[in-house]
């Protein structure tokens, strides 16, 4: 789960790790009415899942009242694209901080480094930048240091990281003090990524957090009560957040054909042979093994909630699940809500031949039994075509 800048700096502040002080606002009034309470200069931040939200626009000092309400409604509402093309992202939410005189920005981060199988520490005084850019144009500016499991990472290790980098001496320690409580906080809070872009030192030479993109492990929100319920201040996809009140595995994608299928992998390779018959999915979902009628309702229900959805192509190979119980269910499906759309069926493997002799009996408008997964896709995309 991708935090918000003022979410993750909330958890930051919780941590130790020092960030200017600010409010939340989602609307000009309550925007107003925070910067007012912070006094000024303020800075007034959107609240979007992208970087670059400097350039955007997205990020404004007011110096009184009135300029805090102009930033507000200009940047509420705004479009935000990303620097690689992520988005648009509209804004909802912002952010309202104490202004911070800047010295220096430095560049921190802390990420899963997967093929390493450790954790990496980043750091580099080119902040501002991103860490492509960091790392493209000066490779030495960028100290980048793993942390062996078994040492752990402490102010040593933070120390020599801080002084390899460059950063200037007087901030040295302040700014090691905080690669190591990015560090605690990075474990305790089950991230995956959290980096600090800039780390700033302010003209009073304090080391403070000005930006924060965290990510924590989704498997390990179960245990991080204050971060789940982050999720539902931010605008979650409507078909996104209907699927998890629902307990579905439901990612949201870009086109036009619904996929339902049984299974991750088997998931996946639909979308492929989707893609290969050159139609769009428009979502993954797994409807999971041993699929019963209540668990195909509430899949179809999500899956034609999403607008632009023209064809559903439904593919399931019977191991665990009996393809009898999946026919009762898309009957049953067909019984309690309007589907408005075609739906492909393949089905095989267990008890295929009673659960297609239960669709041939049903009659259901509108529904294309198809044999093989090739010959399905073909189908569906053919159907979503010519809608
Ligand atoms: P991003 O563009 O989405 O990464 O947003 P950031 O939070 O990193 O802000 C972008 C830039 O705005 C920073 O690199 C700073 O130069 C500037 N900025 C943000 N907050 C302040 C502040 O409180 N005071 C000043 N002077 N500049 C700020
Ligand atoms: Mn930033």
């Amino acid at each position: 789960m991708d935090l918000l800048e003022y979410q993750g700096k909330q958890l930051f502040a919780r941590h130790g790790v020092p960030v200017p002080s600010g409010k939340h606002a989602k609307t000009i009034e309550e925007a107003v009415a925070a910067a007012e309470e912070i006094g000024y200069p303020c800075v007034v931040k959107a609240q979007v899942h992208i970087g670059g939200r400097g350039k955007a626009g997205g990020i404004k000092v007011a110096e009184d009242r009135d300029e805090a309400e102009q930033h507000a409604s200009a940047i509420l509402g705004m479009q935000i694209t990303g620097p690689h093309g992520e988005g648009p992202f509209e804004v909802h939410e912002l952010w309202i901080e104490e202004a911070s005189k800047i010295d220096a920005e430095y560049y921190a981060s802390i990420i899963l480094d997967r093929s390493a199988k450790k954790l990496l520490v980043m750091l580099s005084t080119m902040g501002g930048m991103n860490v492509e850019e960091i790392a493209d144009k000066d490779p030495d500016a960028l100290v980048r240091r793993h942390v062996e499991p078994a040492e752990g990472f402490g102010p040593e290790q933070a120390a020599q990281i801080a002084a390899d980098a460059g950063v200037d001496e007087d901030a040295r320690a302040e700014t090691a003090e905080m690669l190591v409580k990015l560090y605690t906080a990075f474990n305790e809070l089950d991230a995956t990524l959290i980096e600090v872009n800039p780390l700033v030192v302010t003209s009073d030479r304090r080391v403070v957090a000005l930006d924060s993109k965290t990510t924590i492990d989704n498997s390990a929100l179960y245990r991080h009560e204050d971060v789940a319920g982050f999720e539902e201040l931010s605008a979650m996809d409507p078909q996104e957040r209907m699927a998890k009140e629902k307990g579905l595995t439901y990612v949201k994608l870009d086109g036009d054909i619904g996929i339902l299928a049984n299974g991750a992998g088997l998931c996946m390779s639909t979308l492929d042979v989707v893609a290969q018959a050159g139609g769009d999915p428009a979502n993954f979902l797994d409807a999971g093994g041993g699929s019963k009628a209540d668990a195909i309702v509430a899949a179809l229900e999500v899956i034609t909630s999403d607008e632009k959805v023209k064809a559903i192509l439904f593919n399931i190979f019977g191991g665990i699940t009996r393809c009898d119980e999946i026919a009762k269910g898309i009957i049953e499906a067909a019984g309690r809500i309007d589907l408005g759309v075609p739906l492909i069926v393949r089905l095989d493997g267990t008890n295929s031949e009673e659960g297609l002799g239960l669709l041939a009996d049903a009659t259901l408008p509108d529904l294309h039994i198809e044999k093989t997964m090739l010959g399905a896709a073909a189908k569906v995309v053919e159907v979503a075509s010519q809608r």
